[in-house]
Protein backbone atom coordinates (compact mmCIF):
# COMPACT_ATOMS: atom_id res chain seq x y z
CA UNK A 1 0.00 0.00 0.00
CA UNK A 2 1.61 3.40 -1.14
CA UNK A 3 0.16 6.02 1.85
CA UNK A 4 1.60 9.52 0.70
CA UNK A 5 1.24 10.54 4.38
CA UNK A 6 3.32 8.68 8.21
CA UNK A 7 0.32 10.02 10.28
CA UNK A 8 -3.36 10.93 9.64
CA UNK A 9 -6.22 12.51 11.81
CA UNK A 10 -8.42 8.98 12.06
CA UNK A 11 -7.78 5.75 10.46
CA UNK A 12 -11.12 3.85 9.95
CA UNK A 13 -10.60 -0.01 9.59
CA UNK A 14 -13.52 -1.42 7.52
CA UNK A 15 -14.98 0.03 4.27
CA UNK A 16 -18.91 -0.62 4.90
CA UNK A 17 -21.21 2.10 5.21
CA UNK A 18 -20.58 2.92 8.88
CA UNK A 19 -16.86 3.39 7.70
CA UNK A 20 -16.80 5.41 4.67
CA UNK A 21 -19.55 7.88 6.34
CA UNK A 22 -17.42 8.32 9.61
CA UNK A 23 -14.49 8.99 7.41
CA UNK A 24 -16.44 11.49 4.64
CA UNK A 25 -17.92 13.44 7.35
CA UNK A 26 -14.85 14.00 8.82
CA UNK A 27 -13.23 14.84 5.69
CA UNK A 28 -15.99 17.39 5.82
CA UNK A 29 -15.22 18.69 8.33
CA UNK A 30 -11.09 19.37 7.58
CA UNK A 31 -10.13 15.53 8.69
CA UNK A 32 -7.44 13.83 6.58
CA UNK A 33 -8.24 10.20 6.66
CA UNK A 34 -6.89 6.65 5.57
CA UNK A 35 -9.83 3.87 5.00
CA UNK A 36 -8.15 0.18 4.54
CA UNK A 37 -10.46 -2.56 3.64
CA UNK A 38 -9.68 -6.42 3.95
CA UNK A 39 -11.69 -7.27 1.22
CA UNK A 40 -10.35 -7.06 -2.55
CA UNK A 41 -13.13 -3.97 -3.53
CA UNK A 42 -14.36 -0.97 -1.22
CA UNK A 43 -17.68 -0.65 0.23
CA UNK A 44 -18.07 -3.15 2.13
CA UNK A 45 -21.87 -5.12 1.96
CA UNK A 46 -22.74 -2.03 0.00
CA UNK A 47 -20.23 -3.55 -2.82
CA UNK A 48 -21.67 -4.58 -6.16
CA UNK A 49 -20.01 -7.85 -8.14
CA UNK A 50 -20.68 -9.22 -11.63
CA UNK A 51 -21.34 -13.05 -13.04
CA UNK A 52 -21.75 -14.04 -16.94
CA UNK A 53 -22.66 -10.01 -17.66
CA UNK A 54 -25.15 -10.05 -14.42
CA UNK A 55 -24.64 -7.58 -11.55
CA UNK A 56 -26.21 -7.61 -7.69
CA UNK A 57 -25.04 -5.54 -4.79
CA UNK A 58 -24.01 -8.14 -1.77
CA UNK A 59 -26.18 -6.24 1.10
CA UNK A 60 -29.03 -4.01 -0.55
CA UNK A 61 -32.82 -4.89 -1.79
CA UNK A 62 -34.10 -1.48 -0.77
CA UNK A 63 -33.03 1.31 1.39
CA UNK A 64 -35.18 3.05 4.13
CA UNK A 65 -35.27 6.43 5.07
CA UNK A 66 -34.30 7.97 1.89
CA UNK A 67 -37.36 9.90 0.82
CA UNK A 68 -36.92 13.61 -0.72
CA UNK A 69 -38.00 15.02 2.55
CA UNK A 70 -36.22 12.86 4.62
CA UNK A 71 -33.18 13.63 7.15
CA UNK A 72 -30.79 10.68 5.88
CA UNK A 73 -31.11 11.88 2.69
CA UNK A 74 -30.15 15.18 3.03
CA UNK A 75 -27.32 14.22 5.29
CA UNK A 76 -26.36 12.09 2.33
CA UNK A 77 -26.26 14.72 -0.05
CA UNK A 78 -23.99 16.63 2.26
CA UNK A 79 -22.16 14.54 2.63
CA UNK A 80 -21.57 13.87 -1.63
CA UNK A 81 -20.40 16.66 -4.50
CA UNK A 82 -23.14 14.83 -6.51
CA UNK A 83 -26.04 13.57 -5.01
CA UNK A 84 -26.35 9.64 -4.91
CA UNK A 85 -29.46 8.83 -7.15
CA UNK A 86 -32.21 6.78 -5.04
CA UNK A 87 -35.08 5.47 -7.37
CA UNK A 88 -38.23 4.72 -5.46
CA UNK A 89 -39.71 1.52 -5.22
CA UNK A 90 -43.58 2.12 -5.60
CA UNK A 91 -46.06 1.82 -3.03
CA UNK A 92 -46.15 -1.85 -2.57
CA UNK A 93 -42.19 -2.26 -1.13
CA UNK A 94 -42.67 -5.74 0.91
CA UNK A 95 -45.40 -8.74 0.10
CA UNK A 96 -45.72 -11.49 2.52
CA UNK A 97 -46.66 -15.12 2.25
CA UNK A 98 -47.59 -16.25 5.68
CA UNK A 99 -48.65 -20.14 5.38
CA UNK A 100 -51.14 -20.81 2.36
CA UNK A 101 -53.14 -17.09 3.56
CA UNK A 102 -53.61 -14.44 0.62
CA UNK A 103 -50.43 -12.59 0.33
CA UNK A 104 -50.66 -9.15 2.42
CA UNK A 105 -49.36 -6.09 0.30
CA UNK A 106 -47.29 -3.65 2.70
CA UNK A 107 -47.82 -0.18 0.92
CA UNK A 108 -46.36 3.27 2.03
CA UNK A 109 -47.48 5.90 3.35
CA UNK A 110 -48.14 4.65 6.90
CA UNK A 111 -51.93 5.65 7.04
CA UNK A 112 -52.34 3.64 3.51
CA UNK A 113 -50.38 0.13 5.05
CA UNK A 114 -53.14 0.86 8.21
CA UNK A 115 -56.05 0.62 5.43
CA UNK A 116 -54.75 -2.72 3.84
CA UNK A 117 -54.38 -4.11 6.78
CA UNK A 118 -57.86 -3.30 8.28
CA UNK A 119 -59.34 -4.34 4.91
CA UNK A 120 -57.30 -7.76 5.45
CA UNK A 121 -57.83 -8.54 8.95
CA UNK A 122 -61.57 -6.38 9.44
CA UNK A 123 -61.86 -7.08 13.01
CA UNK A 124 -58.47 -6.05 14.56
CA UNK A 125 -58.94 -2.53 13.72
CA UNK A 126 -58.07 -1.71 17.52
CA UNK A 127 -55.18 -3.65 17.47
CA UNK A 128 -53.59 -2.31 14.40
CA UNK A 129 -53.84 1.01 15.38
CA UNK A 130 -52.21 -0.02 18.29
CA UNK A 131 -49.76 -1.75 16.20
CA UNK A 132 -48.50 1.82 14.92
CA UNK A 133 -48.50 3.58 18.36
CA UNK A 134 -46.10 0.91 19.64
CA UNK A 135 -43.77 1.22 16.43
CA UNK A 136 -44.00 5.33 16.96
CA UNK A 137 -42.92 4.66 20.58
CA UNK A 138 -40.21 2.11 20.10
CA UNK A 139 -38.75 3.82 17.30
CA UNK A 140 -38.64 7.13 19.82
CA UNK A 141 -37.23 4.93 23.07
CA UNK A 142 -34.36 3.21 20.46
CA UNK A 143 -33.43 7.20 19.62
CA UNK A 144 -32.96 8.33 23.19
CA UNK A 145 -30.46 4.94 23.60
CA UNK A 146 -28.57 5.73 20.54
CA UNK A 147 -27.83 9.28 21.15
CA UNK A 148 -27.11 8.86 24.64
CA UNK A 149 -24.22 6.67 23.38
CA UNK A 150 -22.91 9.39 21.54
CA UNK A 151 -23.65 11.72 24.41
CA UNK A 152 -20.94 12.27 27.51
CA UNK A 153 -21.19 9.35 29.84
CA UNK A 154 -23.16 11.38 32.63
CA UNK A 155 -25.33 13.39 29.82
CA UNK A 156 -26.71 10.07 27.81
CA UNK A 157 -27.67 8.53 31.51
CA UNK A 158 -29.91 11.80 32.53
CA UNK A 159 -31.67 11.23 29.40
CA UNK A 160 -32.12 7.35 29.76
CA UNK A 161 -33.14 8.23 33.37
CA UNK A 162 -35.61 10.72 31.79
CA UNK A 163 -37.47 8.23 29.49
CA UNK A 164 -36.74 5.21 31.15
CA UNK A 165 -40.21 3.91 31.42
CA UNK A 166 -40.66 4.39 27.90
CA UNK A 167 -36.86 2.41 27.50
CA UNK A 168 -38.55 -0.19 29.91
CA UNK A 169 -41.21 -0.82 27.30
CA UNK A 170 -40.53 -0.77 24.41
CA UNK A 171 -36.31 -1.97 24.52
CA UNK A 172 -36.72 -4.62 27.20
CA UNK A 173 -39.31 -6.63 25.98
CA UNK A 174 -39.35 -8.45 22.61
CA UNK A 175 -41.30 -7.90 19.81
CA UNK A 176 -43.38 -11.19 20.43
CA UNK A 177 -44.23 -9.78 23.66
CA UNK A 178 -45.81 -6.67 22.39
CA UNK A 179 -47.34 -8.35 19.72
CA UNK A 180 -49.39 -10.89 21.97
CA UNK A 181 -50.98 -7.71 23.56
CA UNK A 182 -51.78 -6.29 21.04
CA UNK A 183 -53.57 -9.58 19.32
CA UNK A 184 -54.08 -13.35 19.88
CA UNK A 185 -55.12 -13.67 15.68
CA UNK A 186 -52.06 -15.66 14.62
CA UNK A 187 -52.13 -14.33 11.16
CA UNK A 188 -52.15 -11.02 12.32
CA UNK A 189 -49.25 -11.41 14.95
CA UNK A 190 -47.13 -12.90 11.64
CA UNK A 191 -47.71 -10.44 9.85
CA UNK A 192 -46.49 -7.63 12.34
CA UNK A 193 -43.96 -9.75 12.68
CA UNK A 194 -42.57 -11.28 9.12
CA UNK A 195 -40.35 -8.41 8.05
CA UNK A 196 -38.23 -9.26 11.12
CA UNK A 197 -35.14 -10.71 8.73
CA UNK A 198 -34.27 -6.63 8.07
CA UNK A 199 -32.46 -7.11 11.29
CA UNK A 200 -31.90 -10.30 11.80
CA UNK A 201 -34.24 -10.08 15.21
CA UNK A 202 -36.33 -13.27 15.66
CA UNK A 203 -39.52 -11.57 17.27
CA UNK A 204 -39.15 -14.41 20.73
CA UNK A 205 -35.93 -12.87 21.34
CA UNK A 206 -34.94 -9.46 19.88
CA UNK A 207 -35.61 -6.15 20.94
CA UNK A 208 -39.16 -4.46 19.97
CA UNK A 209 -37.12 -1.29 19.49
CA UNK A 210 -35.17 -2.93 16.76
CA UNK A 211 -38.33 -4.30 15.19
CA UNK A 212 -40.12 -0.69 14.98
CA UNK A 213 -36.91 0.93 14.37
CA UNK A 214 -35.82 -0.92 10.99
CA UNK A 215 -39.47 -1.86 9.66
CA UNK A 216 -41.07 1.45 11.11
CA UNK A 217 -38.54 3.67 9.09
CA UNK A 218 -39.75 2.21 5.61
CA UNK A 219 -43.48 3.25 6.28
CA UNK A 220 -43.46 7.16 5.20
CA UNK A 221 -41.74 6.71 2.01
CA UNK A 222 -41.86 3.18 1.00
CA UNK A 223 -38.16 1.43 -0.10
CA UNK A 224 -35.29 2.78 -2.51
CA UNK A 225 -32.68 1.60 -4.50
CA UNK A 226 -29.30 3.37 -5.68
CA UNK A 227 -28.87 3.92 -9.49
CA UNK A 228 -26.13 1.73 -10.09
CA UNK A 229 -26.26 -0.52 -7.37
CA UNK A 230 -24.50 -0.54 -3.80
CA UNK A 231 -21.39 0.34 -5.45
CA UNK A 232 -22.57 4.08 -6.45
CA UNK A 233 -22.90 4.56 -2.92
CA UNK A 234 -18.99 3.90 -2.31
CA UNK A 235 -18.20 6.19 -5.69
CA UNK A 236 -19.75 8.98 -4.08
CA UNK A 237 -18.37 8.88 -0.62
CA UNK A 238 -14.74 8.20 -1.25
CA UNK A 239 -14.68 11.17 -3.65
CA UNK A 240 -15.70 13.12 -0.76
CA UNK A 241 -12.53 11.18 1.29
CA UNK A 242 -9.97 11.61 -1.65
CA UNK A 243 -10.86 15.46 -1.84
CA UNK A 244 -9.57 16.26 1.19
CA UNK A 245 -6.20 14.59 0.73
CA UNK A 246 -7.68 11.21 2.41
CA UNK A 247 -6.77 8.01 0.99
CA UNK A 248 -8.77 4.66 0.91
CA UNK A 249 -7.34 1.34 -0.04
CA UNK A 250 -9.06 -2.19 -0.87
CA UNK A 251 -6.84 -5.66 -0.31
CA UNK A 252 -5.57 -4.51 3.44
CA UNK A 253 -6.15 -6.59 6.31
CA UNK A 254 -5.61 -4.49 9.87
CA UNK A 255 -4.29 -6.92 12.14
CA UNK A 256 -3.60 -5.23 15.55
CA UNK A 257 -4.45 -2.10 17.10
CA UNK A 258 -0.49 -0.44 18.05
CA UNK A 259 -0.73 1.24 21.81
CA UNK A 260 1.22 3.36 23.90
CA UNK A 261 0.82 4.17 27.23
CA UNK A 262 -2.81 3.22 27.34
CA UNK A 263 -3.53 5.06 24.29
CA UNK A 264 -4.73 3.74 20.94
CA UNK A 265 -1.75 5.29 18.46
CA UNK A 266 -2.79 3.91 15.33
CA UNK A 267 -2.34 0.16 13.67
CA UNK A 268 -0.43 -2.34 11.96
CA UNK A 269 -1.53 -3.88 8.57
CA UNK A 270 -1.23 -8.43 8.13
CA UNK A 271 2.34 -6.79 5.66
CA UNK A 272 3.48 -5.49 8.77
CA UNK A 273 3.39 -1.65 8.11
CA UNK A 274 3.15 0.10 11.10
CA UNK A 275 0.80 3.09 10.40
CA UNK A 276 0.17 6.25 13.01
CA UNK A 277 -2.86 7.98 13.39
CA UNK A 278 -4.37 10.57 15.96
CA UNK A 279 -7.11 8.26 16.64
CA UNK A 280 -8.45 4.95 15.26
CA UNK A 281 -12.27 4.09 14.31
CA UNK A 282 -12.92 0.66 14.28
CA UNK A 283 -16.12 -0.29 11.40
CA UNK A 284 -15.72 -3.93 11.22
CA UNK A 285 -18.23 -4.78 13.79
CA UNK A 286 -17.63 -4.54 18.24
CA UNK A 287 -17.14 -8.13 18.44
CA UNK A 288 -14.20 -8.31 15.76
CA UNK A 289 -13.19 -5.17 17.44
CA UNK A 290 -12.36 -7.14 20.24
CA UNK A 291 -11.65 -10.28 19.26
CA UNK A 292 -9.16 -9.80 16.48
CA UNK A 293 -7.11 -6.46 16.70
CA UNK A 294 -6.81 -5.44 20.47
CA UNK A 295 -3.13 -6.21 22.10
CA UNK A 296 -2.73 -7.01 25.02
CA UNK A 297 -2.19 -4.95 28.24
CA UNK A 298 -5.29 -2.39 27.03
CA UNK A 299 -6.53 -2.47 30.68
CA UNK A 300 -10.06 -3.08 29.66
CA UNK A 301 -11.24 -6.59 30.32
CA UNK A 302 -14.68 -5.66 31.89
CA UNK A 303 -15.64 -3.89 28.47
CA UNK A 304 -14.29 -6.55 26.56
CA UNK A 305 -16.10 -8.86 28.50
CA UNK A 306 -19.26 -7.47 27.97
CA UNK A 307 -19.00 -6.86 24.29
CA UNK A 308 -17.89 -10.86 24.27
CA UNK A 309 -21.38 -11.72 26.34
CA UNK A 310 -23.33 -10.50 23.00
CA UNK A 311 -24.33 -13.36 20.87
CA UNK A 312 -24.00 -13.52 17.39
CA UNK A 313 -27.10 -12.16 14.59
CA UNK A 314 -28.29 -14.87 12.34
CA UNK A 315 -26.77 -15.79 8.97
CA UNK A 316 -27.69 -16.87 5.29
CA UNK A 317 -27.92 -18.51 2.41
CA UNK A 318 -28.54 -16.66 -0.70
CA UNK A 319 -29.25 -18.69 -4.45
CA UNK A 320 -28.38 -15.33 -6.88
CA UNK A 321 -30.36 -15.70 -10.13
CA UNK A 322 -29.99 -14.45 -13.53
CA UNK A 323 -32.95 -14.54 -15.96
CA UNK A 324 -33.24 -13.78 -19.56
CA UNK A 325 -36.79 -12.62 -20.81
CA UNK A 326 -39.80 -10.32 -19.97
CA UNK A 327 -39.55 -11.16 -15.95
CA UNK A 328 -42.30 -8.86 -15.19
CA UNK A 329 -44.85 -10.53 -17.97
CA UNK A 330 -43.71 -13.55 -15.87
CA UNK A 331 -44.66 -12.13 -12.32
CA UNK A 332 -41.57 -9.99 -11.21
CA UNK A 333 -42.32 -6.82 -9.31
CA UNK A 334 -40.08 -4.57 -7.41
CA UNK A 335 -41.62 -5.32 -4.33
CA UNK A 336 -39.68 -7.68 -2.19
CA UNK A 337 -41.55 -10.88 -0.97
CA UNK A 338 -41.32 -12.80 2.23
CA UNK A 339 -41.88 -15.81 2.47
CA UNK A 340 -42.62 -18.85 5.26
CA UNK A 341 -44.05 -22.23 3.86
CA UNK A 342 -45.35 -23.25 7.08
CA UNK A 343 -46.95 -19.85 8.70
CA UNK A 344 -44.59 -19.84 11.42
CA UNK A 345 -42.26 -16.53 10.96
CA UNK A 346 -40.19 -17.01 14.07
CA UNK A 347 -38.18 -19.58 12.59
CA UNK A 348 -34.73 -19.98 10.56
CA UNK A 349 -32.81 -22.65 8.24
CA UNK A 350 -30.95 -25.29 10.99
CA UNK A 351 -31.22 -28.23 9.38
CA UNK A 352 -30.25 -28.15 5.16
CA UNK A 353 -31.71 -32.27 5.10
CA UNK A 354 -35.58 -30.63 5.79
CA UNK A 355 -35.13 -28.76 2.57
CA UNK A 356 -37.74 -26.78 3.09
CA UNK A 357 -35.85 -23.35 4.81
CA UNK A 358 -38.50 -22.04 7.07
CA UNK A 359 -38.18 -18.08 6.14
CA UNK A 360 -36.95 -17.25 2.92
CA UNK A 361 -37.08 -13.52 0.90
CA UNK A 362 -37.10 -12.91 -2.68
CA UNK A 363 -35.88 -9.42 -4.82
CA UNK A 364 -35.62 -8.59 -8.06
CA UNK A 365 -33.12 -6.07 -7.86
CA UNK A 366 -32.26 -5.03 -11.40
CA UNK A 367 -35.92 -3.76 -11.87
CA UNK A 368 -35.71 -1.25 -9.09
CA UNK A 369 -32.15 -0.45 -10.78
CA UNK A 370 -33.15 3.00 -13.22
CA UNK A 371 -29.30 2.59 -14.49
CA UNK A 372 -29.50 -1.34 -15.23
CA UNK A 373 -29.62 -2.06 -19.03
CA UNK A 374 -31.30 -5.75 -19.84
CA UNK A 375 -29.61 -5.26 -23.18
CA UNK A 376 -31.14 -6.59 -25.85
CA UNK A 377 -31.24 -10.78 -23.71
CA UNK A 378 -33.66 -8.72 -21.39
CA UNK A 379 -30.92 -10.08 -18.41
CA UNK A 380 -32.46 -9.45 -15.21
CA UNK A 381 -31.27 -10.77 -11.74
CA UNK A 382 -32.79 -11.92 -8.92
CA UNK A 383 -31.47 -13.41 -5.09
CA UNK A 384 -33.48 -15.40 -2.99
CA UNK A 385 -32.64 -15.68 0.72
CA UNK A 386 -32.86 -17.91 3.35
CA UNK A 387 -32.23 -16.94 6.98
CA UNK A 388 -30.24 -19.55 8.48
CA UNK A 389 -27.97 -20.59 11.71
CA UNK A 390 -24.67 -21.15 11.74
CA UNK A 391 -24.59 -24.53 12.64
CA UNK A 392 -25.26 -25.04 9.15
CA UNK A 393 -21.85 -24.88 8.01
CA UNK A 394 -19.54 -24.83 11.30
CA UNK A 395 -18.55 -28.40 10.49
CA UNK A 396 -16.94 -27.25 7.77
CA UNK A 397 -15.55 -23.72 9.53
CA UNK A 398 -12.16 -24.65 10.34
CA UNK A 399 -10.86 -25.66 6.67
CA UNK A 400 -10.10 -23.13 3.99
CA UNK A 401 -11.99 -22.90 0.74
CA UNK A 402 -10.98 -25.70 -1.78
CA UNK A 403 -10.05 -28.29 0.98
CA UNK A 404 -13.50 -28.85 1.92
CA UNK A 405 -14.46 -32.00 0.13
CA UNK A 406 -16.76 -33.70 -1.32
CA UNK A 407 -19.87 -33.55 1.54
CA UNK A 408 -19.36 -29.73 1.39
CA UNK A 409 -19.86 -29.72 -2.68
CA UNK A 410 -22.67 -32.15 -2.13
CA UNK A 411 -23.86 -29.85 0.64
CA UNK A 412 -23.67 -27.05 -1.53
CA UNK A 413 -26.03 -28.71 -4.29
CA UNK A 414 -28.27 -30.02 -1.64
CA UNK A 415 -28.47 -26.25 -0.57
CA UNK A 416 -29.46 -24.39 -4.06
CA UNK A 417 -31.96 -27.67 -4.99
CA UNK A 418 -33.58 -26.65 -1.71
CA UNK A 419 -33.80 -23.08 -2.85
CA UNK A 420 -34.77 -23.38 -6.64
CA UNK A 421 -37.35 -25.57 -5.56
CA UNK A 422 -38.81 -23.07 -3.43
CA UNK A 423 -38.38 -20.61 -5.99
CA UNK A 424 -40.35 -22.73 -8.43
CA UNK A 425 -43.17 -23.15 -6.20
CA UNK A 426 -43.92 -19.62 -5.08
CA UNK A 427 -42.84 -18.43 -8.87
CA UNK A 428 -43.39 -20.73 -11.48
CA UNK A 429 -43.33 -18.90 -14.56
CA UNK A 430 -40.15 -16.70 -13.50
CA UNK A 431 -38.50 -19.90 -12.65
CA UNK A 432 -38.53 -20.97 -16.33
CA UNK A 433 -36.36 -17.93 -17.27
CA UNK A 434 -33.51 -18.46 -15.42
CA UNK A 435 -30.40 -19.11 -17.05
CA UNK A 436 -27.83 -18.48 -14.48
CA UNK A 437 -28.04 -19.85 -10.49
CA UNK A 438 -25.06 -19.73 -8.27
CA UNK A 439 -25.25 -20.24 -4.16
CA UNK A 440 -23.44 -18.47 -1.56
CA UNK A 441 -23.53 -20.29 2.11
CA UNK A 442 -22.73 -18.47 5.30
CA UNK A 443 -19.23 -19.79 4.73
CA UNK A 444 -18.49 -16.80 2.13
CA UNK A 445 -20.13 -14.53 4.13
CA UNK A 446 -17.73 -14.91 7.09
CA UNK A 447 -14.38 -14.84 4.63
CA UNK A 448 -15.69 -11.32 2.36
CA UNK A 449 -17.27 -9.00 5.27
CA UNK A 450 -14.72 -10.48 8.30
CA UNK A 451 -18.11 -10.99 10.24
CA UNK A 452 -17.90 -13.72 13.28
CA UNK A 453 -20.34 -16.69 12.18
CA UNK A 454 -21.00 -15.15 8.88
CA UNK A 455 -23.35 -12.96 11.21
CA UNK A 456 -23.56 -10.11 8.37
CA UNK A 457 -25.83 -8.15 10.49
CA UNK A 458 -23.54 -8.28 13.32
CA UNK A 459 -24.17 -8.51 17.31
CA UNK A 460 -28.03 -10.17 17.94
CA UNK A 461 -29.86 -7.72 18.27
CA UNK A 462 -31.65 -8.86 22.15
CA UNK A 463 -32.84 -6.09 25.22
CA UNK A 464 -29.41 -7.00 26.16
CA UNK A 465 -27.39 -5.12 23.34
CA UNK A 466 -29.66 -2.33 23.45
CA UNK A 467 -29.09 -1.72 27.00
CA UNK A 468 -25.48 -2.29 26.63
CA UNK A 469 -23.25 0.63 27.62
CA UNK A 470 -20.22 -1.09 25.99
CA UNK A 471 -21.56 -0.21 22.52
CA UNK A 472 -20.90 4.18 22.77
CA UNK A 473 -18.80 5.14 19.89
CA UNK A 474 -16.27 6.59 21.78
CA UNK A 475 -14.93 3.69 23.59
CA UNK A 476 -12.61 3.44 27.03
CA UNK A 477 -9.19 3.03 25.38
CA UNK A 478 -8.39 6.08 24.93
CA UNK A 479 -8.00 7.02 21.30
CA UNK A 480 -10.05 4.05 20.00
CA UNK A 481 -13.92 4.52 18.15
CA UNK A 482 -16.48 2.26 16.98
CA UNK A 483 -18.56 3.32 13.94
CA UNK A 484 -21.07 1.03 11.64
CA UNK A 485 -24.13 -1.18 12.32
CA UNK A 486 -23.02 -2.35 15.88
CA UNK A 487 -23.31 0.52 17.86
CA UNK A 488 -26.96 1.48 16.36
CA UNK A 489 -28.73 -0.88 14.44
CA UNK A 490 -28.93 -3.34 11.63
CA UNK A 491 -29.08 -2.31 7.81
CA UNK A 492 -27.63 0.55 5.95
CA UNK A 493 -29.79 3.23 7.52
CA UNK A 494 -28.22 1.75 11.13
CA UNK A 495 -25.23 1.72 9.80
CA UNK A 496 -25.07 4.99 8.86
CA UNK A 497 -26.26 6.89 12.07
CA UNK A 498 -23.18 4.91 13.31
CA UNK A 499 -20.69 6.57 11.05
CA UNK A 500 -22.29 9.77 11.83
CA UNK A 501 -22.34 9.81 15.49
CA UNK A 502 -19.13 8.45 15.58
CA UNK A 503 -17.35 11.42 13.56
CA UNK A 504 -19.70 13.41 16.22
CA UNK A 505 -18.14 11.69 19.25
CA UNK A 506 -14.66 12.63 17.83
CA UNK A 507 -15.79 15.89 16.21
CA UNK A 508 -18.55 17.60 18.22
CA UNK A 509 -18.74 20.50 15.19
CA UNK A 510 -20.85 17.52 13.15
CA UNK A 511 -23.52 17.76 15.24
CA UNK A 512 -24.76 21.09 13.47
CA UNK A 513 -24.66 19.04 10.35
CA UNK A 514 -27.04 16.16 11.67
CA UNK A 515 -30.52 18.55 11.91
CA UNK A 516 -33.51 17.33 14.09
C1 LIG B 1 -27.91 -10.54 1.78
C2 LIG B 1 -28.01 -9.21 2.49
C3 LIG B 1 -29.08 -8.39 2.23
C4 LIG B 1 -29.18 -7.16 2.88
N1 LIG B 1 -30.20 -6.33 2.55
C5 LIG B 1 -30.27 -5.09 3.09
C6 LIG B 1 -31.26 -4.17 2.65
O1 LIG B 1 -32.04 -4.45 1.76
N2 LIG B 1 -31.31 -2.94 3.24
C7 LIG B 1 -30.44 -2.58 4.24
O2 LIG B 1 -30.54 -1.45 4.76
N3 LIG B 1 -29.48 -3.45 4.68
C8 LIG B 1 -29.37 -4.68 4.11
N4 LIG B 1 -28.39 -5.55 4.50
C9 LIG B 1 -27.57 -5.21 5.68
C10 LIG B 1 -26.53 -4.14 5.38
O3 LIG B 1 -25.82 -4.45 4.21
C11 LIG B 1 -25.57 -4.05 6.59
O4 LIG B 1 -26.32 -3.86 7.76
C12 LIG B 1 -24.59 -2.89 6.45
O5 LIG B 1 -24.01 -2.87 5.18
C13 LIG B 1 -23.50 -2.98 7.52
O6 LIG B 1 -22.58 -1.92 7.33
P1 LIG B 1 -21.31 -1.77 8.25
O7 LIG B 1 -20.58 -0.58 7.76
O8 LIG B 1 -21.68 -1.77 9.69
O9 LIG B 1 -20.45 -3.11 8.06
P2 LIG B 1 -19.89 -3.92 6.79
O10 LIG B 1 -20.51 -3.46 5.51
O11 LIG B 1 -20.02 -5.35 7.12
O12 LIG B 1 -18.37 -3.50 6.74
C14 LIG B 1 -17.36 -4.07 7.53
C15 LIG B 1 -16.10 -4.09 6.68
O13 LIG B 1 -14.95 -4.32 7.49
C16 LIG B 1 -14.02 -5.07 6.70
N5 LIG B 1 -13.05 -5.68 7.62
C17 LIG B 1 -13.26 -6.66 8.53
N6 LIG B 1 -12.12 -6.92 9.20
C18 LIG B 1 -11.15 -6.11 8.69
C19 LIG B 1 -9.77 -5.91 8.99
N7 LIG B 1 -9.16 -6.60 9.95
N8 LIG B 1 -9.06 -4.99 8.26
C20 LIG B 1 -9.68 -4.26 7.28
N9 LIG B 1 -11.00 -4.42 6.98
C21 LIG B 1 -11.72 -5.32 7.68
C22 LIG B 1 -14.92 -6.07 5.99
O14 LIG B 1 -14.29 -6.66 4.88
C23 LIG B 1 -16.11 -5.19 5.62
O15 LIG B 1 -15.95 -4.62 4.33
C24 LIG B 1 -28.22 -6.77 3.85
C25 LIG B 1 -27.11 -7.60 4.08
C26 LIG B 1 -27.00 -8.80 3.39
C27 LIG B 1 -25.78 -9.66 3.57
Amino acid sequence: MASTRSAWDEIVIGSGMGGMVAAAALSRLGHRVLLLEQYESLGGQTHNFSRDGFRWTAGIHYLAAMGPDQREKAILDWLTDTPIELAPMGTVYDTLHIGDAPPIQLSRPTEAQKLDLKEHFPDEGAAIEGWFQAIQAGRKALETIIRARSLPVAVGAVSKWWRRAAIRRWCERTTAEVTSELTDNPELAAAFSAQWGTFGGRPGTASFAFHASVIGSYLDSGGFYPAGGGSTIAEHLLATIRAQGGEAHAGVTVEALRMENGRVVGVTTADGEAIAADKVISNIGARETVDRLLPEGHGQQAWVDEIRALGSNICHFSLFLGFCGDIEAAGATKSNHWLYPTGETDAVWTDVSNNVPPAMFVSFASLKDPAYDPGPDRKHTGEIIAWADWSTVARWAAIPPGERGEDYHDFKSQVEAALFAQFETYFPRLAELVVFREVATPLATAAITGHTKGAFYGLDVTPKRIMSDALRMKTPIKGLYLSGQDVVSPGIPGALWGGLLCAVSIDPKMAVHLGG
